[in-house]
């Protein structure tokens, strides 16, 4: 970081010269940029437009036909299929806000470990039909149940919400839901997140915004950009400062943050993907300058056979690699913020 309050985005460029069977065995030259996240430090590497993450005709509503007779997030079934919390921990058993309903995931991930479907009524939810007040009153459920699970353990401090959305996502169960976590112990990227020094999440804040070629805008408290090192495809952050943890964020701010997330959601949907990830990493309640922070990735598109978006490079070298430019996706993506 400079004297001025900015960061420096680290790219450097390889060019690549092979004889190109293609071309009758001529010279043809590629290039590739290896990015540094200004942030964690992580690098991560953008290769040229190559068609990696196809877009998919693929036909969602039948699958979804098809998982619903058995679904156990479904509106006929959830009450009896799907868990409750210890009283101790939440009177009600489960959280309900609007249509969502946050219940114990059957198998746990956390020291305290949450399910929230956006509706019972919504097992086919494409993310063209995303709403503000969906994902608002969804995220609003785990606003809720981190409370009670801080005010119960106080050592559990470090919360997470988080999305598996569709099969090549992680997800198991095909009813669209969330997840969350309340642990006595971050993650690795919740610890390396919570180790960056405030003044340079200023900075970088600052310095994007200043850029402008990758900044999308703000919405009440939270600033959206897409990322400069990307952690998968078509990655977008968001930052709200002032809030360290989801326990923290006050109910206008969870719609703030809730709008986004749709946003970005009817976004993909756009660009022709239906499968993503996303976390929101929280760290202990109050700690001095941290920023609530989120990220969203699309995944591969659901179909036979698909090709996993993620290979040796993401999964053993922790380099992730994707071939969408992040100053192309902005430009796509602005003016929804
Ligand atoms: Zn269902």
């Amino acid at each position: 970081m400079s004297a001025t309050g900015s960061v420096e985005f680290r790219r450097e460029s390889l060019a690549v010269e092979i004889l190109d069977p293609r071309r009758g065995f001529r010279p043809a030259v590629s290039t590739l940029e290896i990015r540094q996240d200004p942030l964690t430090g992580l690098t991560a590497r953008l290769i040229a437009p190559s068609g990696l993450l196809p877009r998919s005709d693929f036909d969602l509503a039948a699958l979804a036909q098809q998982t619903a007779p058995t679904c156990p997030f479904c509106s006929s079934r959830i009450d009896e299929h799907v868990p409750r919390f210890p009283r101790t921990l939440i009177a009600e058993g489960r959280v309900r806000v609007g249509e969502a309903v946050l219940f114990p995931n059957l198998l746990p991930y956390s020291q305290y470990s949450a399910v929230s479907v956006y509706s019972p009524e919504r097992h086919y939810l494409p993310l063209a039909e995303m709403t503000p007040a969906l994902v608002s009153d969804n995220l609003a459920t785990h606003v809720s149940f981190c409370r009670q699970a801080v005010l119960a353990d106080p050592d559990a401090r470090w919360a997470s919400i988080n999305a598996n959305h569709m099969l090549p996502s992680g997800s198991s169960v095909f009813h669209p839901h969330l997840q969350g976590g309340v642990n006595p112990r971050p993650t690795n990227m919740q610890r390396l997140l919570a180790g960056v020094p405030p003044d340079r999440y200023e900075a970088y804040l600052e310095s994007e915004r200043r850029a402008g070629e990758r900044f999308l805008g703000e919405i009440g408290d939270t600033v959206w950009v897409t990322a400069f090192a990307p952690l998968g495809f078509a990655e977008i952050r968001a930052f709200l400062p002032g809030v360290a943890s989801p326990a923290e964020l006050s109910p206008g701010q969870v719609t703030d943050l809730g709008t986004g997330v749709a946003a970005v959601l009817n976004f993909y949907a756009d660009l022709g993907f239906e499968s993503f990830n996303m976390a929101v990493y929280g760290a202990p309640p109050h700690t001095p300058g941290y920023p609530l922070n989120l990220r969203l990735v699309c995944r591969s598109n659901l179909q036979p056979l698909y090709r996993s978006d993620t290979a040796w490079l993401d999964k053993l070298h922790w380099e992730p690699t994707s071939d969408v430019s992040p100053e192309e996706l902005a430009e796509r993506a602005r003016g929804r913020f």
